[in-house]
């Protein structure tokens, strides 16, 4: 049951409710603050203003916190976690924060807002801080993991990399190698395949006190999040599930997913039976041959029968589509919507989840994939097309006071336009042709033909000064 909520700014204007009850992974075992945290060093340049990597947890020695070395509850309580609990109690932005604060100040709803709400509702914030020692360190109770367990994945998103997907490591061995572009070289780096500072993408294998320790966490466990390489064809992931099963506390536990939905076992159907709830959050970023482009090399007409087949799902599995907004597809997000609400789909995004429309976040890594990349003249083309997209949304989809007044609505899709127009990073604009061209060559894709409105971007007719950055 829902513990009764209070208000969390009084507590501090900076607080977050994560690192009193959430520990995140990368898929080399790396620790990290959340999922979010670490693309807060991500701006108009690659200056590593804060050290690089910040949101990544450190040992003591200033390396990163790896679950093949360092231990899942060393981390939990270490120099570092500790101090971005007391920055936050004293009402400081932990470096490894300031993304969530930059997108609240655009107007849109953080990480830290939605989750510091979600959480507030299921745990007690109160006693939380209140067990909270003056150096920051709290009582070894994880209600909520973001688990990564390993690269292992089924597609090669064009805003992915081999940090995050082993189908990606083929392109990657062609692409680097003709990179031009300095600064695109440093964001493309992929050193020593990934094994940095005792990192590997096997971590979890072989890693028994990982497991018995994540193991031992099963009862205080209330979501356990799977996302990135591919969870729904990870062996280990499926082995978790069995064990929540197994020790009797599935009927505690939520299950959390980004999944590209590629594969899904009648088994992975089976095992959602026994958990309490299930959100599944299909990663998908636009429609049609957009999306294939975007997803390579999925296929839009399975992507379309994974929808149909999941929104036939019970009642306790959630499902909503994850758009991850970029350079790609932030034009195209009024159509991808308007094709969304043609389906009628039955439970995917039923109201209030995203309003009724969909979830979105932003792309960070590749840095000249961020939509604050965009030269000032499409940014005006897309601040016009959302603006008429709202009116639109208004006379044909709703216009009453609930979903005028939606975080997720309207309020959410022009916030990603301040959002967008915040920061001025178009200086990163040579980097996305150089990086658009070379993929091109590299897949047979035509970013051109599949985005004919954006091709400008990469092709200027006559040297057109309208269209200069
Ligand atoms: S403030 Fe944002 S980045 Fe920091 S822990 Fe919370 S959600 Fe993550």
């Amino acid at each position: 049951m829902d513990k009764k909520t209070f208000d969390t700014t009084t507590i501090s204007p900076t607080f977050c409710i994560l690192p009193w009850i959430h520990m995140s992974t990368r898929p080399n075992g790396h620790m990290r603050v959340c999922c979010t945290a670490n693309a807060s060093s991500a701006g108009a340049t690659n200056d590593k203003k804060w050290g690089g990597e910040v949101g990544i947890v450190k040992n003591d020695d200033g390396k990163p916190a790896n679950l093949n070395h360092t231990d899942l509850l060393s981390g939990w309580n270490n120099l570092y976690m500790r101090s971005v609990r007391q920055a936050m109690l004293n009402g400081k932005v932990p470096p490894s924060c300031s993304k969530c604060f930059k997108e609240e100040a655009a107007g849109h709803r953080s990480k830290r807002n939605w989750e510091t709400e979600y959480w507030n509702r299921r745990v007690d914030t109160k006693a939380l801080v209140s067990d909270t020692q003056v150096d920051g360190s709290v009582p070894p109770k994880m209600y909520y993991v973001d688990l990564r367990l390993g690269t292992k994945c089924n597609l090669k998103c064009v805003m992915c990399s081999p940090h995050d997907s082993s189908m990606w490591v083929s392109d990657w061995n062609k692409l680097y190698p003709q990179l031009k572009n300095a600064s695109l070289k440093e964001v493309m780096m992929w050193n020593n395949k990934g094994k940095v500072d005792g990192a590997s993408y096997d971590w979890h294998r072989d890693n028994p006190e990982f497991w018995k320790q994540l193991y031992d966490q099963i009862p205080h466990m209330r979501q356990l999040y799977f996302a990135g390489g591919e969870s729904t064809i990870i062996k280990e992931h499926y082995d978790l599930l069995e064990e929540c099963i197994e020790r009797g506390y599935a009927k505690k536990i939520e299950l959390r997913y980004n999944s590209n939905g590629i594969e899904m076992p009648d088994r992975l159907f089976t095992l959602w039976e026994k958990f309490k709830r299930v959100r599944f959050h299909f990663s998908i970023d636009s429609f049609a041959d957009m999306n294939d482009y975007i997803r390579f090399p999925s296929k839009w007409p399975q992507i379309e029968a994974q929808l149909s087949r999941l929104d036939e799902t019970p009642d306790h599995v959630e499902i909503t589509i994850a758009c991850a907004v970029q350079m790609l597809n932030m034009y195209y997000i009024p159509d991808f919507i308007k094709w969304k609400l043609e389906q009628n789909y039955k439970k995917i995004n039923p109201w209030p989840l995203g309003a009724g429309l969909m979830n979105f976040h932003f792309v960070y890594h590749p840095a000249h994939l961020n939509i604050k990349v965009f030269p000032r003249w499409m940014k005006q083309r897309i601040r016009k097309k959302f603006e008429d997209f709202s009116l639109w949304l208004q006379a044909n989809h709703r216009n009453d006071t609930d979903f005028i007044n939606s975080g997720y609505g309207i309020k959410r899709l022009m916030g990603m336009v301040s959002f967008m127009e915040s920061e001025d990073w178009s200086q990163r604009m040579p980097e996305f042709i150089e990086y658009i061209q070379k993929m091109d060559d590299i897949r047979g894709t035509s970013f051109v033909k599949t985005f004919p409105e954006m091709a400008p971007l990469v092709v200027r007719p006559n040297n057109d000064p309208q269209l200069s950055l």
